[in-house]
């Protein structure tokens, strides 16, 4: 199972990609989580990386690809893999086939699903969000908070902060940034009959459920361009 999750930031990929990573058994590999992790150990693509991400622009195709290709030859991603935030561009998609092409796995069976949420929404979302310094688990100030408050339900840790590209000039740019590289990727995967569209504003709950569904009845799989 390969599946890509598509959307604006803030429109839940990597709230769904979790979820979906426990129920398949296989890893979620997001391009966000990886750089954040590269930024918090001072590593040298880290240091590259740092102010790009903290004012919401996107990092170069040429790093992204390179990392990416990097994660997937590892053991783990064998048997499947769940990519959030990434492809985010059309040369990254376009390298992402390629790098399946010389992997012992195709894009053939890759399914593609485009988490759709409205503007007003997203800015909503990304403003209420705030995030675990060490484990990058996401939160929010008004749909979901931590059990105990101030400590992350995931590892414990007490570092609960807003990301720097949550605050408002770096949303700005980044849904900007949204419309103008992701929309040709939508209509990349669209085109070859791969997007399938979730209705991206139900409660975290009914959206993993509706995706649960789409996967485990794949014949019933509604293509955006069917
Ligand atoms: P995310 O957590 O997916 O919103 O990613 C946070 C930031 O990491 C983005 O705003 C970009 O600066 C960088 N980033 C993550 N994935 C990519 C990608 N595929 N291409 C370019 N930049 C990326």
């Amino acid at each position: 199972m390969k599946l890509i999750l598509l959307g604006a930031p803030g429109a839940g990929k990597g709230t769904q990609a979790e979820k979906l990573a426990v129920k398949l058994d296989i890893p979620k590999l997001s391009t966000g989580d990886i750089l954040r992790t590269e930024v918090s150990r001072g590593t040298e693509l880290g240091k590259k990386v740092k102010s790009i991400m903290e004012a919401g622009y996107l990092v170069s195709d040429e790093i992204m690809i390179k990392l990416i290709q990097n994660r997937l030859e590892q053991d783990d991603c064998k048997k499947g893999f769940i990519l959030d935030g990434f492809p985010r561009t059309i040369p990254q998609a376009e390298a992402f086939e390629k790098i399946l092409d010389n992997l012992p796995t195709s894009m053939g069976d890759t399914h593609v699903l485009f988490l759709d949420v409205r503007q007003d929404e997203l800015i909503n979302r990304l403003s209420g969000r705030f995030s675990c310094k060490d484990c990058g688990a996401n939160y929010h100030r008004l749909y979901n908070m931590p059990t105990q408050q101030g400590v992350c339900d995931k590892c414990g840790g007490k570092n609960l902060i807003q990301r720097e590209d949550d605050k408002e000039e770096a949303v700005k740019i980044r849904l900007e940034l949204y419309k103008e590289k992701i929309l040709p990727v939508l209509q990349y995967y669209y085109d070859k009959g791969k997007l399938i569209r979730i209705h991206g504003e139900d409660t975290i709950e009914a959206i993993s459920s509706e995706i649960a569904s789409i996967i485990d009845n794949k014949k019933d799989i509604k293509f955006a361009n069917a």
